[in-house]
């Protein structure tokens, strides 16, 4: 049974790296038939961010990848917040002191620092242990009246020496890690709460996890979760280890970080996410403009295919097709114009039905209330194809529902003669809502060519009384859209 977890840190707002883990659970767990969870890991309070968890439950939801079970869905698993399950950590931090895998550790934190000024990058394990203040320095009796005096403590997992830990990952193949090189980590805290790597593999444990995916960064924890799983008496039912690949800075320098997308101008949140300390804003794809479709499409892409050229993929065909073989080890380029591409993909092959109301609601944030829909539909097709961003609707077809104020003369002042606009003023009398585009561009040239014109010399003017500049898809389709009244209207107000 495929039972897979995004086990994010309400810590801040979502990034592309953590979307792309929950999308590549999510694909892994739709495939097999099998439970999404999410699971809210929140037991470093002092990192805890007020707002996170819902943020995050809204992106999976924009997405379309809502979890099976959450702690807003529930399940048989629950409760799904760590801070929630604390009860059920201490139990396991004292199995493994019992078992001899873990130990007591009483050094206070100005200790602490003492050995880190003294020795240079100070860690906590098998070199430095014999040192400390700790159950296998001090004697049971001391042990026993410091515990008994509730004297401030944490555990820490006693990494053994000179062993070799090694398992497979799905991805990386044969992976292994020398003992003693992984300090002696903390596994549950003075304040009783468990550390991530306690109650990481405690909850994969407990909620029967079959394969875990989480990004790379998480490799050097792994040694010390394969040992939990081991020294807790449950190496048998380990899950399968899948690492995903970095995201990298769009040169392939280094991991994509948010100061990347500040510096140069591109979303790393899936959606808006204000700070709540500083206040400050940092926009997200979402609100950028990104289709979720799109959105979705570009993560999957990033650190898989499916072997053949094809890049545009719905989330039902990522589904389909998506297999773990066909993940890259190497770290993906993000590149912010490969993303644009990928939404402008989406829109131009959207239905304009689905692109109305954020398209409306893009107006209505530019201060235009579009009233009829079927008019806005009709915009819609015409000017999609022009789009990389839904906010790019409101500089493409403004000209649709404000008639251009000024007019780029420049461009055809010079060659403006009377008989030209005697011209346009015997075609307003042929414009009528009866006619297709075809139509009305036939009508034209016939006109033009009576008046003895070239239609390539009037082509231009045309269109700058209708936008008023040189931009726009075809002039007679803009025309039609626009209907024959105000067609007429815009050419006789450039005249005059
Ligand atoms: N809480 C960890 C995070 O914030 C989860 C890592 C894991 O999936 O094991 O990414």
């Amino acid at each position: 049974k495929v039972r897979v977890r995004f086990a994010p840190s309400p810590t801040g707002g979502l990034h592309l790296g953590g979307v792309r883990t929950a999308l590549f659970n999510y694909l892994f767990a739709k495939k097999h038939n099998g439970t999404f969870v999410l699971r809210v890991e929140d037991t470093d309070q002092t990192r805890f961010v007020e707002g996170a968890e819902e943020y995050i439950v809204s992106c999976l939801e924009w997405c379309g990848m809502s979890p099976d079970e959450s702690p807003q869905k529930g399940g048989e698993f629950g409760p799904y917040r760590q801070s929630e399950r604390k009860a059920t950590y201490k139990q396991y931090a004292d199995q493994l002191i019992a078992d001899g895998y873990a130990y007591y550790a009483f050094d206070t934190p100005e200790e602490l620092d003492a050995k880190r000024k003294e020795i240079p990058n100070f860690t906590y394990g098998l070199a430095t242990r014999e040192g400390m203040r700790n159950s296998l320095t001090l004697s049971e009796n001391e042990v026993a009246e410091l515990l008994a005096n509730n004297t401030p403590h944490v555990v820490r997992i006693k990494m053994p020496k000179d062993e070799l830990v090694s398992f497979t990952d799905l991805i990386r193949g044969h992976v292994s890690f020398d003992t003693n090189l992984v300090d002696d980590k903390v596994l549950l805290k003075a304040d009783g709460m468990p550390t991530y790597h306690l109650a990481v593999v405690a909850d994969d444990n407990a909620m029967e996890i079959s394969h875990i995916f989480r990004g790379e960064e998480w490799l050097p924890s792994a040694p010390i979760h394969i040992l939990l799983w081991r020294y807790l008496g449950w190496e048998d039912i380990m899950p399968q280890w899948i690492h995903l690949p970095l995201i990298l800075k769009p040169d392939g320098n280094g991991k994509l970080s948010k100061r990347d997308g500040d510096r140069l101008g591109f979303p790393v949140y899936a959606q808006n996410w204000t700070d709540p300390k500083s206040g400050d804003l940092t926009k997200g794809f979402k609100e950028l403009g990104f289709m979720p479709e799109a959105f979705v499409n570009l993560l999957a892409m990033l650190g898989w295919n499916d072997g053949t050229d094809q890049e545009l993929f719905s989330l039902a065909e990522l589904i389909d097709k998506f297999s773990v073989e066909r993940i890259s080890k190497a770290g993906a380029k993000f590149d912010f114009e490969k993303a644009k591409w990928y939404n402008h993909e989406w829109i131009k092959n959207a239905d304009a039905q689905k692109l109305l109301p954020t398209v409306k609601a893009a107006f209505a944030d530019q201060g235009v209330t579009v009233k009829d829909d079927a008019y806005l539909l009709k915009v819609i097709d015409l000017v999609k194809d022009r789009c990389n961003l839904l906010s790019d609707f409101v500089t493409q077809a403004a000209y649709f529902f404000v008639a251009p104020a000024e007019y780029d003369l420049a461009a055809v002042k010079p060659k403006w003669t009377a008989e030209k606009a005697a011209f346009f003023d015997a075609y307003t009398l042929l414009v009528t809502d009866h006619a297709t585009a075809l139509e009305l561009e036939e009508k034209f040239k016939e006109l033009a060519g009576t008046h003895q014109f070239k239609p390539g010399e009037l082509m231009l003017p045309l269109r700058i009384m209708l936008v008023g500049g040189k931009f726009g898809p075809g002039v007679f389709d803009i025309a039609l859209v626009l209907g024959a009244a105000e067609t007429v209207q815009r050419i006789k107000n450039a005249l005059t």
